[in-house]
């Protein structure tokens, strides 16, 4: 399309004359791969329409919450309605109370939350309560995975084993990371000398269970064993950053896959968002009452936010909840994940692709590696030209994945058997054209 013509084009235009890189979020801007960011015009169920007017499939759903696709009836209703009755006051509201209900019901592990607006504070103001409760300043984090973009947590692994973060954007000072140790994903034996060294300073382990955020890659069993046991022998707490997967996963969210696996596992905090809000602003972090009392205005640990719990965001929220609680909601969208990941897979093999990808409940990722990678490093290996020859050659079809290789896909419920069948049918003419 010529310059003149291309809406997408023009509106980028615009966009970077105001907006650092014509974006609002750096992903969108489509860096990794190249060419021109779609403008969403409007979006219904599982398709949204860009500036263009071309329909694509979206398997991106705003990078997880919209699990029941775009414009779900009952959800919009209930964001309708909330609105209606205000915006914002400032005050409690009933549907906070709710949601928070709704939220504990399904996680055992969690007695009491705390509601805030966007995934980075949940996981910000997790950390704080982690030391705030222990008294100890150091964390653990995981190279790859990404908890949103508090200083403290902009870090990344420094050389040699169990070293301390270095900065990974300018503007964190070096001192603001020196309690953050950053350690490989999956690796039992770096988790055991970091707590060695420095097991009675660490106020928590922060990990991203399947981390969503290095493509789709699962915390093994028996490291998330260890995790649970040397955190417990030394009093530190496992934080499970479940923004991602909490509630997209499965109803029990990622730390009920491995209750299942490890009888009894549970973590001590929780961090979500995405799902929780169903695409508004709207995230949380939970834990034990005893642990969550230390938070003002009962306790010592300071935390406020003038929009959390915002009315029209929880109305969202709860109204997606319930949707997916209603039985048979996660079998029907793990079956259908699976289909399609077993279609991409199958159609790779006819292409002679290396290609290995994996699935749980409505997220999904895949490699273009001959399997799947255990660590941040190891999806670091995929061939990123060629993602980009197979993103546009999707793009340029109508399928919208994400214009990076280090990040997850997802499948909504509205997801029709028939748009499972065409992304297949697409991706089989791509992968043999790379
Ligand atoms: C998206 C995400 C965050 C950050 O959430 P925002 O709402 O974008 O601030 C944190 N942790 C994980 C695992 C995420 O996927």
């Amino acid at each position: 399309m010529t310059p003149n013509t291309d809406r997408n084009q023009q509106l980028f235009d615009r966009a970077k004359a105001l907006i650092p890189g014509g974006v609002n979020s750096p992903v969108r801007a489509f860096r990794a791969v190249g060419g021109t960011p779609r403008f969403v015009q409007r979006a219904q169920g599982a398709y949204f329409w860009d500036a263009n007017g071309q329909r694509h499939i979206d398997y991106i759903g705003s990078w997880g919450p919209m699990i029941l696709g775009h414009g779900h009836p009952r959800v919009l209703e209930a964001v309708q309605r909330a609105a209606q009755d205000g915006f914002s006051f400032g005050a409690p509201t009933e549907r906070e109370v709710d949601l928070a209900e709704e939220i504990v019901r399904h996680l055992p592990s969690v007695e009491m939350v705390r509601l805030v607006s966007s995934g980075t504070e949940a996981a910000m103001s997790a950390i704080r309560l982690a030391r705030g409760a222990t008294g100890r300043s150091f964390i653990i984090k995981f190279e790859g995975c990404y908890h949103g973009h508090a200083d403290a947590l902009l870090v990344k692994a420094g050389s040699g084993l169990a070293t301390f973060g270095h900065p990974t954007s300018a503007g964190v000072p070096p001192e603001v990371v020196q309690h953050t140790l950053v350690l490989e994903y999956n690796n039992v034996a770096q988790l055991e000398e970091a707590f060695a060294r420095h097991g009675r300073e660490l106020a928590c382990v922060i990990i991203e269970p399947i981390a969503g955020n290095m493509n789709f890659v699962r915390a093994s069993v028996p490291f998330m064993k260890r995790a649970r046991e040397l955190c417990t022998q030394h009093g530190a707490l496992l934080v499970f950053d479940e923004v991602m997967t909490g509630f997209r996963v499965a109803l029990g969210s990622a730390q009920s896959v491995y209750a299942k696996a490890l009888p009894g596992f549970a973590p001590d905090m929780t961090v979500l968002g995405k799902v929780i809000g169903g695409g508004m602003p709207l995230a949380a972090f939970g834990g034990p009452r005893a642990l969550m009392e230390n938070l003002a205005p009962l306790g010592p640990v300071y935390q406020a936010g003038t929009l959390s719990g915002n009315p029209v965001a929880t109305a969202c929220g709860l109204a997606t909840l319930q949707e997916i609680a209603r039985p048979g909601f996660f079998e029907a969208l793990g079956k259908k994940t699976r289909t399609l990941v077993d279609g991409l897979t199958a159609a790779a093999a006819e292409a002679g692709l290396p290609f290995a990808a994996d699935c749980e409940g409505g997220m999904f990722g895949f490699f273009l590696l001959p399997q799947l990678p255990q660590n941040y490093a190891a999806v670091m290996k995929s061939d990123s030209p060629k993602f980009g020859r197979l993103f546009h050659g999707l793009l340029d079809r109508g399928v919208y994945i994400a214009p990076a290789l280090y990040e997850a896909g997802f499948v909504s419920s509205a997801h029709s058997d028939a748009d499972i069948a065409e992304t297949v049918s697409i991706a089989r003419d791509v992968f043999r054209s790379l």
